[in-house]
């Protein structure tokens, strides 16, 4: 095991997330966001997310945090042991940035992408190591879920998937590795689930409560799509579903209006206290 810090791009949700997960397991992070608040609002929803994961036993006992440290540029990816890229879902920013961090790390520092559904061997035409980009799909909340699924492109190096493997070992994660592909397995799946979700709710079948009653009484679904998709955040899986739609063609991933009119109200879920369902302040 190594001390230099992980770099962490994008203090968002994920960012935010994966963050609490590796300095839970002691490992020191650089997290970086483009957006200030987010790096002031950053210390608070880590502590926030601990005591969660802790109140629900997931985290290793007595174990000594990692320091976080806010960065506001990429240069933090500088002698970074690697880089964890959570930024928003947008196929030509993330290129933007990867192409930007692989010019500032030496050769062999794995880059993960966290990509919902880009597929990985398209950014890694951005790079200039493609063998070193790799895809870990940790999904919210990091701490709590056990198992990352794990995305290998056509270039991803026999090395840099050891080093995931051996980080997700590190941080008590269960890998399992596929195949590259637009939304992989999670997403691909997942993600046109929650738009018929919603589509059932737009066309007035049921109410966003009852189609999760449902999904979780019936079916076993853990959550219900519904709360899954405010937990996710809207505005993010409508991006998720557009790049799914234009990779695929398949018309089931064209996202709904109603996700389109929530994330045009600025209802986008947990994130902004209102989605499918209503936030008090403190649980955000
Ligand atoms: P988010 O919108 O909550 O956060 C994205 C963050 O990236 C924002 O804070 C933004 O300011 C920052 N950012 C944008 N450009 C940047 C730049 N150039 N440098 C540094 N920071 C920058 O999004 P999120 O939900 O955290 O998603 C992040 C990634 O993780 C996306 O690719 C998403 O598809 C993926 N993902 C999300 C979930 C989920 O449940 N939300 C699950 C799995 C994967």
């Amino acid at each position: 095991m190594t001390t230099e810090p992980i770099t962490v791009l994008g203090a968002g949700v994920m960012g935010v997330g994966i963050t609490t997960l590796l300095a839970a397991h002691g490992l020191p992070v650089r997290l970086v966001d483009t957006a200030p608040e987010k790096l002031t609002q950053a210390p608070g929803r880590i502590r926030q997310e601990l005591r969660m994961a802790q109140l629900m036993g997931a985290l290793p006992p007595g174990r000594e945090q990692g320091e976080v440290t806010p960065h506001s540029d990429v240069a933090a990816v500088r002698g970074a042991r690697l880089v964890i890229e959570a930024i928003t879902e947008d196929t030509d920013l993330k290129k933007a940035v990867l192409s930007e961090v692989s010019a500032l790390i030496s050769p062999g520092t794995p880059m993960i992408s966290n990509t919902s559904s880009i597929p990985i061997d398209e950014l890694a035409d951005a790079v200039r190591r493609p063998a070193d980009l790799i895809g870990t799909h940790f999904m919210n909340p990091p701490a709590l879920i056990g198992t990352t699924e794990v995305i290998r492109g056509a270039r991803t190096s026999e090395a840099t998937l050891d080093a995931v493997r051996g980080l997700l070992r590190e941080v008590g994660r269960r890998p399992v590795v596929v195949r590259d592909a637009p939304g992989f397995v999670t997403s691909r799946l997942l993600h046109p689930m929650i738009n018929d979700a919603a589509r059932v709710v737009q066309e007035g079948t049921a109410s966003a409560e009852d189609v999760d009653a449902l999904m979780q009484g019936c079916l076993g679904h853990p959550t219900g799509p519904l709360r899954t998709a405010d937990l996710i955040g809207i505005d993010n899986l409508v991006d998720s579903l557009w790049v799914l739609l234009k990779r695929t063609g398949d018309e089931g991933c064209r996202p709904c209006d109603l996700l389109l009119q929530k994330v045009a109200d600025g209802h986008h879920g947990r994130k902004t206290g209102h989605g499918f369902y209503t936030y008090e302040e403190s649980t955000i």
